[in-house]
């Protein structure tokens, strides 16, 4: 296995460092609960550091052409292409995901963001606004520092969706991964010093929640883009209106998936598995409520289980296997004590939510049948591979049992009726919507959440009115009139 060990926790000012009289953090390999990295928590010092490192690179940095930010941007992009294969090893590593997974939708879903904002911020232009003979233009210009907070299931796409909107908008980052995955944010601050970004540009420094309200509560701080829980988002959206900061929250769903009763079976098969088994259930767009028409019930349950059964599970390093372990054994005790509770609750469990002998944190895909709305199994985010089934029998009904969530993140629905496909999208309240496929989130697409699921959308250019703030300029061509 390769040595994922970095030369320091932190990478500051171009620099990778550490005091290592900080507390110590572990990184595990969740196939065999092996230690893998020995890293140090960012002392007051070390913040301190970085945020004035990112204030004097911001500078230079913004007064730069447009389209040599983009150059940067975009030759990270190569870099990160060029070393898909360790990056990609090292998010194995470090999540545990299946290394088939890992080579497609890590580093080169990054490398696409990096890509994407690098080749569009040079057309990002103002407004003029005619005012008979005066006018008013208008300025994009960058905020300042802004802070990222990643969470462990996608980690250096996590870093990448953030830093390219905000690096191209003429931003530095300051960017804390999560405790559990530290590793692959520090390859991206390399990777941009390499492609010509100024040193102190974007900065890692490593810890827990603890590290991520410091950063926040720092004067210095211009912006907070979290991705992460609800809970955890609430916490930083209260301390980010504390200094009136600009913020992206990026939190959880509980999404829903519906299955019209003429709905491609196979495709509908595909996606419903993707949406709750990929990446071994981890991810917030998940459509872990699955509404089946009560017409294809029977056919729907019986591919689901033939399919899943074939599943490989094993080392994630293997290219062969589908689902690897879960991040850890925290996460999978949390997904047991869910599936536990949806038993005792009366629902059908139809296979799966097994922990198979030998090493690593596996739980077996699990569906759970006869799922009813008010169950925990129907409510709550699980954040690992268990999907509920739920029936309906008619539009209506299952538009507002769509909608009967405080989450509003995404959701994806399988018809042949090109009409109701659009009817029913324009009625649910998620920020993200599929119709025919699930789970796709091409850098093209804005992505984001409504109600509790965020606030703030990243990709596309919308992610870049969140890096930037408009000045109007007013231009007076007469005289000024006053009262004396
Ligand atoms: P989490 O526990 O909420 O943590 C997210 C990040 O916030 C971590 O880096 C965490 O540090 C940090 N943090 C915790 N408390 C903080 C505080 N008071 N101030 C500042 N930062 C703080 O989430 P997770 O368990 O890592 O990730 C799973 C969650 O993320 C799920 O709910 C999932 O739906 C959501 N998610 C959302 C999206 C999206 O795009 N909408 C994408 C992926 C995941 P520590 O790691 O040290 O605790």
């Amino acid at each position: 296995m390769r040595d994922v060990q970095p030369k320091a926790s932190h990478f500051i000012s171009g620099q990778y460092t550490h005091d290592t009289s900080a507390p110590e953090m572990v990184s595990l390999y969740p196939f065999t609960g092996e230690v893998t990295a020995r890293l140090h928590e960012a002392t007051d010092a070390e913040i301190d550091a970085a945020f004035t490192a990112a204030a004097a690179a911001q500078k230079t940095w913004a007064a730069l052409p447009p389209v040599e930010r983009g150059r940067v941007l975009r030759r990270a992009a190569d870099i990160l292409r060029e070393r898909n294969q360790e990056l990609s090893e090292i998010e194995t590593i470090d999540t545990g995901k299946p290394i088939q997974e890992t080579l497609v939708a890590d580093a080169e879903s990054g490398a696409q963001a990096l890509e994407y904002f690098g080749g569009l911020i040079a057309a990002v232009t103002g407004e003029t606004v005619p005012l008979g003979e005066d006018f008013v233009y208008t300025i994009r210009e960058p905020l300042g520092t802004c802070v990222g907070i990643g969470a462990w299931n996608y980690p250096i796409q996590i870093a990448c969706w953030k830093a390219a909107p905000a690096l191209a908008a003429g931003n530095a980052m300051i960017f804390k991964p999560s405790e559990v995955t530290p590793l692959s944010a520090l390859k991206l601050a390399e990777i941009l010093v390499e492609a010509g970004a100024p040193e102190g540009l974007f900065n890692v420094v490593q810890g827990t929640g603890r590290v991520g309200a410091a950063l926040i509560s720092d004067p210095r701080c211009a912006k907070v883009s979290l991705t992460g829980s609800v809970p955890t988002g609430r916490k930083v959206y209260a301390a980010a209106a504390d200094g009136i900061r600009h913020v992206t929250m990026e939190l959880g769903g509980k999404s829903p998936l519906i299955l019209f009763e003429d709905a491609e079976i196979e495709n509908a098969v595909s996606a419903a598995i993707n949406a709750n088994f990929y990446s071994t259930g981890q991810i917030c767009s998940n459509g872990t409520r699955v509404f089946v028409h009560e017409d294809i019930h029977d056919a729907f349950v019986k591919r689901l289980a033939e399919r899943t059964a074939t599943a490989k599970l094993g080392d994630p390093l293997d290219p062969e296997v589908t689902v690897g372990p879960m991040v850890s054994d925290t996460q999978r005790q949390k997904v047991l004590a869910c599936i536990e509770a949806g038993k005792e609750a009366g629902a059908n469990l139809l296979f799966g939510g097994d922990v198979p002998e030998g090493p690593g944190y596996f739980l077996t895909p699990a569906a759970f049948d006869g799922v009813t709305d008010d169950m925990a199994l129907a409510t709550d985010e699980i954040f690992g591979p268990v999907m509920s089934i739920l029936t309906f029998r008619d539009e209506d009904e299952v538009i507002a049992r769509a909608n009967a969530t405080d989450f509003g993140l995404a959701a994806g629905l399988f018809t042949r009726d090109i009409k109701r496909a659009h009817r029913v999208v324009a009625q649910l309240e998620a920020g993200t919507c599929w119709i025919n496929t699930y789970n796709l989130t091409p850098v093209e697409s804005p992505f984001g959440g409504n109600k509790m699921s965020g606030v703030g959308r990243e990709n596309a250019r919308a992610a870049l009115d969140h890096y930037s703030q408009v000045k109007s300029v007013y231009v007076c061509m007469g005289d000024v009139e006053a009262a004396f």
